[in-house]
């Protein structure tokens, strides 16, 4: 029988998950479809329910239902505990277990450019929202050397950094603070939406200060350099954007649902594609 699997969020029209995970079933000849489920607040516990009465095998959540979700499951997975939020739903023999694979998924496409070990890594997290939640607390989970957390909203840096100490050195800045002491850094990671289509010639700091050998990391893949990477690799940084997150955390969510290894390269030839690359 054909399994079901999807996506939920509000909005959901614009997400690429259907096309990248549907081009992964088909490669590996698995009977399964994946669709996209628009799914406003009010609606969510109605939308879990409808999972197990219809029996859908598996779910990717978007914003703004990553936390929320959590209420309505049955377990979840320790690193999506820490985290705070799930971005995966797995249904097996009618229970349901919540995953995060966002921030394992930012790792393993950090892994392939970094010659530096995590344990060795000073990192500077712009933004504090769920994606940087996702990523912060994994690589505090890793044992990264030192976290510096800046925000346009302080407390929630703060917040996170609170979070990330209990596994690592952490500390919040203002975004001031941080643009000034870039050469403490080896990687710096923008979480926030600032430079994305259609706002492109913005940026979430300035580079001015940046050092040498640091890896610059956007999560946004739209444009696929945004001008903050575009400055940065100008400054001899490598650039990473946020494309090999977005395959790796729907790998890993293919993973967990099928118990195969998912097609990451098929994956990434589709969104390229859908992107206009
Ligand atoms: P979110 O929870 O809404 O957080 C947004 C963050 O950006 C907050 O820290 C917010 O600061 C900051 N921000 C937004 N607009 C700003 C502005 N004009 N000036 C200064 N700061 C601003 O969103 P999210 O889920 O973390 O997503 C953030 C970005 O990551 C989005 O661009 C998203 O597309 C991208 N993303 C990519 C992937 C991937 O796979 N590549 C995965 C997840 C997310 P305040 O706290 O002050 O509001």
């Amino acid at each position: 029988m054909k399994q079901v699997y999807g996506v939920i969020g509000d909005p959901i029209s614009h997400s690429l998950s259907p096309v990248m995970q549907e081009a992964a079933f088909k490669y590996c000849h698995l009977d399964a479809a994946y669709h996209a489920f628009h799914v406003p607040k009010q609606y969510l516990e109605q939308a879990v329910q409808g999972m197990r009465g219809l029996g859908v095998k598996g779910l990717n959540v978007t914003l703004p239902h990553k936390v929320e979700i959590m209420n309505f499951l049955d377990e979840i997975d320790p690193l999506a505990e820490k985290i705070g939020a799930v971005n995966t739903i797995v249904q097996e023999d009618g229970k349901l277990v919540g995953y995060n694979t966002d921030g394992e998924g930012y790792m393993q496409s950090l892994q392939p450019i970094s010659e530096k070990t995590i344990a060795s890594s000073r990192v500077l997290i712009i933004g504090a929202g769920g994606a940087a939640k996702g990523i912060a607390i994994t690589m505090a989970s890793y044992g990264v050397k030192e976290l510096v957390i800046t925000n346009r909203t302080l407390s929630k840096a703060e917040s996170l950094a609170k979070d990330c100490g209990k596994y690592t050195s952490s500390a919040a800045m203002p975004i001031g603070m941080a643009q000034a002491k870039l050469t403490e850094f080896d990687i710096i990671i923008n979480t926030t939406s600032i430079g994305m289509t259609p706002d492109i010639d913005t940026m979430p700091l300035s580079l001015e200060m940046l050092g040498k050998n640091v890896i610059v990391s956007d999560l946004i893949y739209t444009p696929f350099q945004t001008r903050f990477l575009l400055e940065a690799e100008k400054k001899g940084a490598k650039i990473l954007n946020g494309l090999d997150m977005f395959v790796n955390q729907g790998a890993l969510s293919f993973k967990y649902w099928t118990g195969q290894e998912a097609p990451r390269e098929i994956m990434k030839d589709v969104v390229m594609k859908e992107l206009g690359g």
